[in-house]
């Protein structure tokens, strides 16, 4: 254990979530094996290495997916309020083991603490949502058009869920995937990050324990490692009606096509290019809180984090002055420590993203506002703090029309009405989150018309980043068109019977057609 994992109290965090220096990464359950090759995990942190875990063979796929299948057979026949019953055991055991998780999501993927304990809540808050919706898993009735018959509609449970995640979310996006698909009567299968695997096996420890005090069949929820090659078992296998994936817009592509070819369903949570629109009307000490966190929190490696600034010509000035000022009071280092504001990027590749962006965009004629740059010294060691930039630039730059996933804050300027503001603010490929900051209702209700944003998400007088579980999660255009979470995002994993029974003795067709016999 380095120094700073021995401060933050890393070791007794490990062995509460049951790891170990070098862990099995597969698992249907109970049975932890693994007989590909070995990931080491390295801490953004400090540069220490966390542990290691094995990789998932096509062999030991092949038996993930027979406890899997087998699973769902048993498991699909529970009736959901039972089913409800483990997820809320299972959110019982996440409220324990909240900060050993919180902590460990911190210490692996370099947000701070209070946003990995904020993960772990997600997970939580996730679990009791679906806890309730285990006895409103409902259809609708319909008045048939025929004398003495009946006609409505129910849901079914789809079979195995594959679930493949992204490292800046290594636990929450499982658990709004699998506490849905739980309740829904579906087994799940998950792969998380290459970046963040020890995340992954601490949280099947997790529901391992709760599956086994219940004397649950294995596969219920299994664990499989290692990077695309082992994503794609999955999107290549017919046995798995539901691909859900979370990451870039270009894995995206490639799980979609895969998926598509075999006819099967996939719901995708790809990238974003969020911006806020601040208005002639807009509350200044607000934007700014709005947009700084959107910006820097998580290092700007969130899905949400707000990437584009779009000012009124006429404030443009203020707002500028206002958000430059607030990044010289930024306190960048050691996320386990409360007191700073930025922690590191995941790896080294990152920090290189994101120095190409900010030489990119100085190419194409950006201004640079706040300079960016890699910090040296011991505090730094692990090499992947950067400092968080800001440029003046135009939504037509290239690398504006990017997702750079890094603190780089462009700030764009429009004159005239709310729509010019709209437009460029939708002139992107990717479609996730939105907002405005104005007190102008008129304005406010512009731009969430149909004429508005074109994002999944759009907010008023909130930043872009931070959704509540309760309402549905997701992005259009390239970012993919799924839906996650709340609403009735659960629906994906079901599939949907639409039911019509004759209590007569006579055999009337639909659309009045005869055919006597
Ligand atoms: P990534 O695309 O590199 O990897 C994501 C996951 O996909 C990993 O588990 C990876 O192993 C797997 N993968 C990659 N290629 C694959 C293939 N061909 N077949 C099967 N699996 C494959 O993304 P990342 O760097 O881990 O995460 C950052 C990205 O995720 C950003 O673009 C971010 O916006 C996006 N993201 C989106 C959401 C959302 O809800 N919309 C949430 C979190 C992250």
């Amino acid at each position: 254990m380095s120094n700073t994992a021995t401060a933050i109290g890393m070791e007794e965090a490990l062995k509460k979530l049951g790891l170990k220096e070098i862990n099995n990464g597969t698992s249907t359950g109970s049975e932890h094996f693994g007989s590909g090759d070995t990931i080491a995990s390295y801490s953004p942190v400090d540069g220490a290495l966390i542990g290691k875990v094995t990789t998932t063979s096509p062999e030991d796929y092949k038996m993930v997916m027979d406890a899997a299948t087998a699973a769902f057979k048993k498991w699909r026949s529970i009736p959901a309020p039972q089913r409800g019953e483990i997820v809320r055991q299972f959110g019982d055991k996440l409220r324990e083991l909240k900060e050993p998780l919180g902590k460990l999501v911190s210490y692996e993927m370099g947000k701070s603490y209070q946003e990995g304990l904020g993960e772990v809540q997600e997970m939580i808050d996730i679990c009791d949502f679906a806890v309730g919706l285990s006895r409103q898993l409902h259809g609708l009735t319909m008045h048939s058009e025929r004398p003495g018959h009946r006609m409505y509609e129910q849901y079914h449970p789809l079979g195995v869920v594959g679930i493949i995640s992204a490292f800046n979310f290594p636990v929450a996006v499982w658990a709004w995937n699998t506490a849905l698909a739980w309740v829904c009567g579906d087994v799940c299968v998950w792969k998380p990050s290459e970046k963040t695997p020890l995340c992954g096996v601490a949280c099947q420890n997790i529901i391992a324990e709760v599956l086994q005090k219940n004397h649950l069949p294995e596969g219920i929820s299994c664990l499989i490692n290692g990077d695309y090659k082992v994503g794609e078992l999955m999107t290549n296998d017919k046995r798995i009606p539901l691909v859900s994936a979370t990451g870039s817009i270009r894995m995206g592509k490639i799980v979609a096509q895969a998926v598509a070819a075999r006819l099967g369903k996939s719901l995708l949570e790809l990238g974003g290019n969020n911006a806020i629109i601040v208005t002639p009307d807009a509350d200044i000490k607000m934007t700014v809180i709005g947009a700084v966190f959107g910006a820097v929190g998580t290092a700007g490696q969130r899905c949400t984090s707000t990437r584009r600034l779009i000012i009124h010509e006429s404030i443009y000035d203020q707002v500028k002055n206002a958000v430059t000022d607030a990044y010289q009071q930024l306190r960048i280092g050691n996320p386990l420590d409360e007191n700073n504001h930025v922690g590191p990027l995941i790896d080294v590749d990152a920090v290189k993203m994101y120095l190409n962006a900010l030489e990119k965009a100085e190419k194409e004629g950006g201004k640079i506002l706040v300079e960016g740059g890699v910090l040296e010294g011991l505090e730094y060691e692990s090499g992947c703090y950067v400092k968080p930039a800001i440029v003046e630039a135009e939504n037509s730059f290239k690398i504006v029309q990017e997702e750079t996933f890094a603190p780089i804050l462009y700030l764009l300027k429009y004159s005239g009405e709310v729509e010019n503001a709209i437009e460029q603010q939708n002139g992107v490929v990717q479609g996730l989150s939105s907002a405005i900051m104005t007190n102008n209702l008129r304005e406010a209700e512009r731009f969430l018309s149909a004429s508005g944003s074109d994002c999944g998400i759009a907010n008023v007088n909130i930043g872009t980043s931070g959704a509540e579980i309760g309402g549905a999660f997701g992005g259009e255009k390239e970012t993919g068109g799924g839906r996650e979470s709340g609403s009735d995002a659960w629906k994906v994993y079901m599939r949907r019977q639409t039911n019509t029974i004759n209590y007569t003795t006579e055999l009337p067709l639909a659309q009045g057609i005869k055919f006597d016999l």
